[in-house]
Order: structure tokens, then sequence, then C-alpha cells
């Protein structure tokens, strides 16, 4: 137990252990200040995409340092913020046109949010009730908490969110009951709603939660049929998580607005992103300045974080990135096989580069004792993995070697002696 200084996040300082302390990462490594090496297997929160420390963003970062930190985006703008635009929109999907910067997932999908209800209020129709589904995470501001699974993590300030639709998650393969409870809203009323946003293939913090691109796709088409814009965060999902560079491509789903962030800077810097249909765009674009998107703040398109970002599509590019991604989905596919036959397992599922075990367990919440047991076992062993209450996932850089992953594995298979 620790009164420290600081005070960490998600961290419950009254029963965690001390804070491990890092000197330097190096591809799927972390070095500690004692010298110890830990295996990052869940990319440090999702963030790492090719590795710490990757010379060519490392480059980036230090040249444009030198030239330009940060200027006021607001009359303002820069190369590397141009060129960052360029090259995402161009690997987006073809409905997104125009890109707004800002700090990070949850300010990714505030923004989202809010063009969509601020594209209606200026066409003069006003909507403002939002779709989402059950388990879903979009970050922990009030907006993003209020379109997010309603539990212990935000209970506190519960009577201060927004009512939101919530559908359920389709547990099933066709997914039924999810297209049955949204078609069942927007048939009533549709023009009650602004928009949907779900997080496609996989909910990440609900529990990597994973459902098929077919019932994506249906969903899209649902919501296009009744004009009901479809937000998708890909905040976690983007960057190659899911075998392809964003989710959606495996559905073909043209969103209306899309959230990037995690893997954008390639897990160097914070940064946010949300990209727009034209139609978005338009419902602001007019000589009435009352019809601004009034949305900023103070390091929007910083220079630096652009630059990273930048050099980050440039590895997609210039290196065998996929080639990665595909021989982790292979072994995932390989070790869950195995660790699928394990009486503590309930069941295993994949999607991409993200794998995860579900363990049989009486109390499946997130504060059921076996997650900061597991967390020590793994640290023990010098893996960093951070199971979601009974649900163990690795979500490694794609750097990691097979080794590395296979010694991952190896922990993960010791540690089921701890579920009973
Ligand atoms: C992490 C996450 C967010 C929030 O991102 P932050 O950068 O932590 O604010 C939003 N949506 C999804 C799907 C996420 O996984």
């Amino acid at each position: 137990m620790t009164r420290s200084r600081i005070w960490h996040p998600f961290t419950q300082h009254g029963s965690a252990p001390a804070e491990i302390s890092v000197a330097r990462a190096e591809g799927a490594r972390l070095i500690t200040d004692t010298g110890r090496t830990i295996i990052d297997a869940i990319s440090s929160w999702w963030v790492i995409t090719h590795g710490h420390g990757h010379p060519r963003i490392v480059r980036a970062i230090r040249e444009q340092a030198q030239k330009l930190e940060q200027v006021i985006f607001a009359g303002f703008t820069h190369g590397p913020a141009e060129r960052l635009a360029q090259n995402l929109l161009a690997r987006a999907p073809s409905s997104l046109k125009h890109a707004f910067f800002s700090d990070s997932g949850s300010t990714a999908v505030e923004v989202a949010v809010k063009m969509a209800v601020g594209a209606w209020h200026n066409r003069g129709k006003p909507r403002h009730r939002i779709i989402a589904m059950e388990h879903a995470y979009h970050g922990d501001m009030f907006g993003a908490m209020s379109v997010g699974h309603r539990g212990v993590f935000n209970a506190a300030w519960d009577p201060m969110l927004f009512e939101v639709s919530f559908i359920p998650f389709p547990e099933s393969g066709a997914g039924q009951r999810t297209l049955d409870a949204l078609e069942s809203l927007l048939r009533r009323d549709a023009d009650r709603f602004a928009a949907a946003i779900f997080e496609p293939l996989v909910l990440g913090a609900g529990g990597m939660k994973m459902y098929p691109p077919a019932v994506l796709e249906r969903i899209a088409q649902i919501c296009r049929h009744y004009g009901v814009w479809l937000i998708l965060d890909e905040v976690m999902t983007g960057f190659g998580r899911t075998g392809s560079l964003f989710a959606c491509e495996q559905a073909k789903v043209a969103p209306d607005l899309m959230c990037l962030s995690k893997g954008l800077t390639g897990g160097f810097l914070p940064m946010g992103v949300t990209l727009a249909s034209a139609e978005i765009y338009d419902a602001f674009y007019s000589d009435d300045r009352a019809q601004t998107f009034f949305h900023s703040s103070s390091y929007t398109g910083n220079a630096i974080a652009c630059a990273a970002a930048v050099a980050n599509l440039e590895i997609w590019d210039s290196e065998p990135v996929m080639a990665g991604i595909t021989s982790i989905a292979r072994q995932h596919a390989t070790a869950l096989e195995k660790l699928a036959r394990r009486r503590q397992v309930a069941g295993v599922r994949q999607t991409g580069t993200i794998a995860a075990v579900e363990l049989k367990a009486g109390d499946s919440g997130y504060l059921a004792q076996l997650g900061p047991k597991l967390n020590a076992f793994y640290l023990e062993h010098d893996v960093l993995l951070r199971p979601l209450g009974n649900v163990i996932y690795v979500l490694p850089p794609y750097c990691t070697s097979a080794a590395e992953l296979m010694r991952v594995y190896g922990v993960i298979d010791e540690s089921l002696a701890l579920a009973g």
C-alpha cells in the first residue's frame, strides 16, 4: 500500500502494490529502473503499435521539435498536419473527407458526438438522442461516459450523464436481437436520433467482446436506411489491431464519423482525430458564424504529434507491418486452441492481433478477486498483462517475436492454476 504523491489512473491506492518505475523501453520490452525486463503484452494500454522506441518515429519527433513544436491551430496550419490529414483520409473509408484533431480517444468521441448533434442543429432539425451498445466503452469524459456502459466505473456520476438508447451486444452469431432492437428504435421515431456510436468488431474495455463483420454491416445499413449518422469508435481497433488497418474495412462499412487515437502516433504522443463526411462538414459550412463548430483544445493539431503520426503511417508503407500482424494472429490461434481445452477456461476468442481467454469464474465482475491476483502473478513472471475481470487478453505490439509471445502464453498457461 502506498500513499503516493502521484494519483494514478484506475488505481485503488488503498490496496494497489507500489508502481513499477520504467527507465526505458525497446520493441515489446519495458526495462525497469532496477534492470528488470518486462514483456509488454498489452501494448501499454493498447497504444504501442510498431514497438517501443521505433527509430523512424523518434527521428520524426526530434526533427519536428527543432522546427516547430506548436502553433495556434485556428487561422494557422502546418505541413505535418496537412500531410497527416491527407495520409489518413487516403486510407480511411472513402465516405470520410475531413479531419478534426484533438488530444485523446475521449476527445475524439466527444467531438464526434458534438458534430453529429451540432449538424442536426444547424440543419434546423434538432436531434439529441444517441444510440449506443451495451458493454461499450468510449472514454471517461462526461459525454464519452454517457454513451458507454453504465456500471461501477461511472456510478458516482450516473445522474449527470445524458440519456442514451442502448441496444444489446450481439452475443449470438447473426446478432438478430441487436438488429431488431436497433430497427425497432428507429422505426418508431428515427427523427429523435442524431447518431449511433459503436466500437467496430471488438468492444475493448467491456471485456474484449467480439462480433462478426456481417453484424456491423447490417447495423450500418439500418442506420443509413433511417438517416441516422453512424459514428465508429476505432480508438482501440484502429491501426491494425483487428488484422486490417481499420476494423470497419472488414465489414465494408462507410461511417459518417470515425474516431481514432491510441495507435495514431504509434504510441508516442497523445493525439486524437475525428474524421467526418462531407455531409457533416457541410452542415457547419456557412457564411453564418453562429454555425461554426465551436470546439477546440489548446494543443489541437500539435505539430510534433502530427509528425509522429505521419511517421507512423510511413512505417505502414515501408516495413512489413502486415506480416507481423499475420504471424501474431497465427500464433494466437494456435495458443488459444490449446487454452480452450483447459478446464478453467469458459471460452476463447480472437480478432486479428487481439486474443482473449474467458475464465470460468464465479463472480465475473471487474472487482472479482481474481484480477489482482493474476496481475501480480504475471508481473512476478515479468509479463505485463491486465485482465479485465475474468477475461485475460493479449494485445501485443506488432514487433513482438514468436519467442516473446510464446513466453506470454507460457505464463498465462501457468496462471490458470490460480483460477481453481
Ligand atoms: C481507450 C478508448 C477510448 C478513450 O481513449 P482515451 O485516449 O483513453 O481517452 C475511447 N474509445 C475506445 C474504444 C477506447 O478503447
